[in-house]
């Protein structure tokens, strides 16, 4: 069976595959850890809410052979957690052979096989990646190469899933400094785009946590770089986007782990109020992890988390636990809690650190809201992990997106506005957008964001590292601020990328920075001012000088020439 060629329809089959064959071991329900524990097994129709001293220890839920079938089936399978040395030398003499014989073709550059990825970019790169490019595949370079458990460092090879990762890590003890909660992104690819997630207040960005890598050049060439070896390489690869080369392993410092983790919230009547009180949790050393949403111009949450030791079978605490994904989308959780709550008052509840870490992943934050049957706890204790992970989630919706566009696009082409009186949703523009400003400008920000994204807004503070990315030059302040946008918003009559260009016009107001990923509307003369362009053309010709990769400009510039932001 071709494992992407008809996805739905093998969803289909395998779901009744499990359902009705629940003996065949390879379709066997997910292994869940608490409930074995506890001698009870998971019976779908009764549903997965019982009483807290039942749920929540879910140390590392391992992947199961319901898990890797279904990335398998949408294209992406989940790589091995182990390499040895041996092998991951092997596979990097073969990676360079590839090289140098996709350079060697003179008429095509080279990018990478990305796969099954969520996280590609969107711009003339990704439709040149389909059309025109070489690809390079280092989809066998997976898995942990060495650990130490006596410090915490860890040397992964560059295609390993952060999931990976943190399945292997946490039963040491540690976990990634920072863990990017979509699932499909890599330790090569976090490092080489801008990675962050809510302990960046402290830790930076996921390549300010590396302390070396080997890096593959266009020549074919291994160098093994860091901060004293090669420092200019080791320095240009973030924000380059594999543009400068490849990342084939990297080492990182990982940070020691508690089981549990403590998380606070509390609801604020300003943006300003909630970014206040996150400043304040960014000062309390016994806090780990940092992050907020913004509802609406009066009101936004701040979000803070301490990881604390495992509960104990017999600890009577009354706190609440949640499990994900079965007790609901986070973002529904965080509501209730805040109902059960009183108003303006912190509440607390339990998460395993696991659970805690891919909080957002389950929904791909709350993308999956437009599908109500996705919030229900029957329906996600179901589908489990295996299904509501960002890996399958990313590859149903945007196929499911396709395909409504494609009828509303049609719709407005007939019908124009009155397409909604029967029944015609209108054509929507996607909006996926990580933008960088100062803390004290999140609230004016957020406010003009909401003409073009839609609500609700992420916010994640990011610690500044000086001088480690100079393609992605930051203002001189101990925080950014990372808001993030995800949604769709109706765009019918509109020239195309108006909302994209709205939000790059409006972040250039603030001289906020932006991460590649995600449309760039901007133009290139833009790009080359405020990305240090004469920098990374300077590497460009130290690094690439035949232009063997494109150019990152190149890369990740979504509009036409002259239809710029
Ligand atoms: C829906 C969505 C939500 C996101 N949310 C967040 C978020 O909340 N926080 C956040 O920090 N980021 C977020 N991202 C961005 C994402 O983390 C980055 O785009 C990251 O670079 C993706 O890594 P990947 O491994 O999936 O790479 P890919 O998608 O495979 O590639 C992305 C780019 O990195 C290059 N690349 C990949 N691997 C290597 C390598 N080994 N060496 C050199 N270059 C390489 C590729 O050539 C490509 O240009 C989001 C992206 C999407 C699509």
């Amino acid at each position: 069976m071709a494992p992407s060629s008809s996805p739905w329809r093998c969803v289909v089959l395998a779901i009744l595959a499990w359902v009705s064959c629940p003996a065949f071991p390879a379709f066997a329900p997910r292994t869940r850890t608490q409930r074995q524990v506890l001698n009870r097994p998971w019976i779908p129709w009764q549903g997965t809410l019982s009483s807290p001293q039942d749920r929540g220890v879910n140390l590392a839920p391992q992947r199961d052979a319901w898990e890797e079938f279904m990335a398998a089936m949408v294209g992406a399978p989940d790589g091995p957690s182990l390499l040895s040395l041996n092998e991951y030398e092997q596979r990097v003499s073969e990676v360079q052979v590839q090289m140098r014989q996709l350079s060697a073709d003179g008429e095509k550059q080279v990018t990478l096989d990305q796969s099954g990825n969520a996280a590609s970019l969107f711009g003339h790169g990704r439709l040149e990646y389909h059309q025109k490019h070489g690809r390079l595949d280092i989809a066998k370079l997976s898995g942990v190469i060495a650990f130490d458990s006596a410090t915490g460092v860890v040397r992964v090879a560059a295609k390993t899933d952060f999931k990976t990762l943190t399945r292997f890590l946490l039963p040491h003890g540690f976990i990634p400094p920072v863990v990017p909660e979509v699932d499909t992104v890599t330790v090569g690819g976090a490092i080489s785009g801008l990675v962050m997630e809510s302990s960046s207040f402290r830790y930076g960005f996921v390549h300010n946590a590396v302390t070396s890598m080997d890096v593959l050049l266009a020549n074919g060439t291994v160098v093994h770089c860091s901060r004293t070896l090669h420092p200019e390489l080791f320095s240009a690869l973030p924000h380059s986007y594999g543009t400068l080369g490849y990342v084939l392993s990297a080492s990182l410092q990982a940070v020691r782990a508690e089981q549990d983790v403590l998380v606070k919230i509390r609801e604020f009547a300003s943006v300003e109020k909630a970014v206040d009180a996150m400043s304040v949790a960014m000062e309390d050393p016994a806090v780990d992890f940092v992050d907020g949403i913004i509802y609406g111009e009066d009101r936004a949450m701040a979000i803070s988390a301490t990881m604390v030791p495992k509960k104990a079978e017999d600890d009577v605490d009354m706190l609440p636990t949640v499990v994900l994904p079965d007790d609901g989308r986070f973002i529904d959780i965080l509501g209730k809690k805040l109902e059960e709550g009183s108003t303006g008052e912190d509440v607390f509840f339990r998460m395993s650190t696991f659970d805690y870490l891919y909080r957002w992943d389950c929904d791909i934050f709350w993308s999956t809201r437009r599908v109500e049957m996705l919030g229900k706890p029957e329906v996600r204790g179901f589908l489990g992990r295996a299904f509501l992970r960002s890996k399958i989630l990313w590859q149903f919706g945007r196929r499911a997106r396709d395909a409504k566009e494609f009828v509303s696009h049609l719709a407005w082409q007939f019908l124009g506005g009155q397409g909604a009186d029967l029944g015609f949703r209108p054509p929507t523009e996607r909006i996926i957008q990580d933008l960088g400003v100062r803390l004290d400008q999140v609230p004016s920000f957020a406010k003009g964001l909401k003409a073009h994204g839609e609500l609700p807004f992420w916010m994640c503070p990011v610690r500044v590292v000086p001088g480690e990315q100079p393609l992605f030059p930051l203002p001189d302040v101990a925080h950014i601020m990372d808001v993030a946008c995800f949604g769709a918003v109706p765009c019918g009559g509109l020239e195309e990328l108006h909302h994209n260009k709205g939000i790059d016009r409006w972040l250039a107001k603030f001289d906020g920075q932006k991460a590649f990923y995600s449309d760039v509307t901007f133009s290139r003369e833009y790009l080359y001012e405020k990305y240090d362009g004469a920098k990374y053309d300077q590497l460009k010709v130290e690094l690439d000088p035949h232009g063997v990769l494109p150019h990152l400009f190149d890369k990740v510039l979504t509009a036409e020439p002259g239809h710029e932001a």
